[in-house]
């Protein structure tokens, strides 16, 4: 009885947690383990954003807060939104939310249902097919292509929607792959959308200010023509060092905003009220430790691109985005979860099979580069040592 609860037989989750475990394991047994896995900042949160905590702490802020957050933190939302996309956005269209994912949480909940269509980037996230699943809603994978630069396509996006169409998913600067999806493509989408009113967008930007080669982030919220029916997330997890803070943010359309206070009612009332005043310093203070750490990705990014491209049988895109590096392994001989998973076993270096990112990830395997260039270093040693010894090997 208890075993067979609706839905959660179609539920997934995201592998790169599962090898996080394993790799800690590994590391926990004397095994050297460099961490390429897991895709969060390497840095210490700056300490003015831990110091305002701690001050809100001692200054009494232990209590529930509104469900959409403290106003100051929403106002900063706006005006950051203002000062970085040029938009304006009211408070009353922010919800503060514990994380980047809750928000793709909501939305998913909130349009999908049997029968309903569901667009989503593949390779992406995996969380977004997996709540498509779970409610009993069509995941249908918009291809994201190598050939793109890992960019969406509009056409192709386009091609995709039907009358069963209620939300289209799209994530630029992109996980797993490090695409960011250039203006005119964005553009055309839009026009497009035009064509399709009834579709919701949930444009996942959460990597908005992780972008280089003066590659240019063009936030879909930018289209005064879709906002009555886009939702934005964002948050501070990657932009400020603050994944195990929980602090993220959405900006909803009038129409939806009301029934996401009300989920959040439902499920955490309020996001912790420290983790609140430390999300206000990280967005009014110096931004000095978000442009030092996005130029050591920079510097990583080339390091572990150029030592890619340099392994046997191994070719890499340049990431314009985000801080992951997707190669293509296809001409290795390794299917790509066997040689994740033996770089793990036996060359002590954690990666993420590209089928986890999705049907269209075969072929791939992601490396996230939040890790030092010494470390980098090392695990390019170590894979190129592994593929030599090994690239004739039967894999699964
Ligand atoms: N969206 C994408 C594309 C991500 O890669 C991630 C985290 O890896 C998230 C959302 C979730 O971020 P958070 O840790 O704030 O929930």
């Amino acid at each position: 009885m208890l075993q067979t609860i609706a839905g959660f037989e179609r539920i997934g989750e995201e592998n790169a947690f599962a090898v996080l475990a394993r790799a800690t394991q590994l590391a926990g047994e004397g095994r050297s383990i460099i961490n390429l896995g897991i895709g969060q900042p390497d840095f210490q949160t700056p300490d003015h954003i831990v110091e305002a905590a701690v001050k809100a702490l001692r200054d009494g802020h232990h209590g529930y807060t509104p469900a959409t957050g403290i106003l100051p933190l929403r106002e900063a939302v706006c005006a950051d939104l203002h000062q970085r996309i040029g938009i304006e956005a009211n408070p009353d269209n922010v919800l503060i939310v514990p994380g980047g994912k809750v928000t793709m949480f909501m939305a998913i909940l909130m349009f999908g249902e049997p029968g309903a269509d569901i667009l989503y980037p593949d390779p992406g996230f995996p969380i977004y097919r997996s709540m498509i699943e779970f409610t009993g809603a069509n995941p249908i994978p918009v291809p994201i292509r190598e050939e793109n630069e890992f960019g969406f396509s509009a056409d192709e996006t386009l091609a995709l929607l039907t009358d069963n169409t209620r939300l289209l998913i799209l994530n630029s600067p992109a996980n797993p792959t490090g695409g960011v999806t250039p203006r005119a493509e964005i553009e055309k989408l839009v026009a497009g959308l035009e064509d399709h009113p009834d579709v919701a967008i949930l444009s996942d930007e959460i990597y908005s200010q992780m972008t280089y080669d003066g590659a240019e982030h063009v936030s879909l919220a930018s289209f005064e023509a879709l906002r009555d029916r886009l939702i934005l997330l964002d948050g501070w997890s990657k932009t400020y060092a603050m994944t195990g803070w929980r602090m993220g943010y959405s900006l909803w359309p009038d129409v939806l905003m009301d029934k996401a206070r009300k989920l959040a009612v439902n499920a955490w009332s309020c996001v912790n009220a420290p983790a609140q005043f430390a999300g206000l310093a990280a967005l009014t203070g110096p931004q000095d430790a978000v442009r030092d750490m996005v130029a050591e990705f920079d510097q990583r990014r080339k390091l572990v691109v150029d030592g890619l491209n340099s392994l046997p049988s191994v070719s890499c895109r340049i990431p314009r985005g985000a801080f992951y590096a997707f190669p293509n392994i296809s001409a290795t001989g390794w299917k790509a979860k066997p040689l994740a998973s033996a770089l793990l076993e036996e060359a002590g270096v954690a990666v993420i099979g590209g089928p986890d990112f999705g049907i269209l990830g075969e072929g791939f395997i992601r490396l996230s580069y939040a890790n030092s260039r010494e470390n980098i270093e090392e695990a390019l040693a170590r894979m190129r040592a592994f593929l030599q010894t090994n690239a004739d090997r039967p894999n699964p």
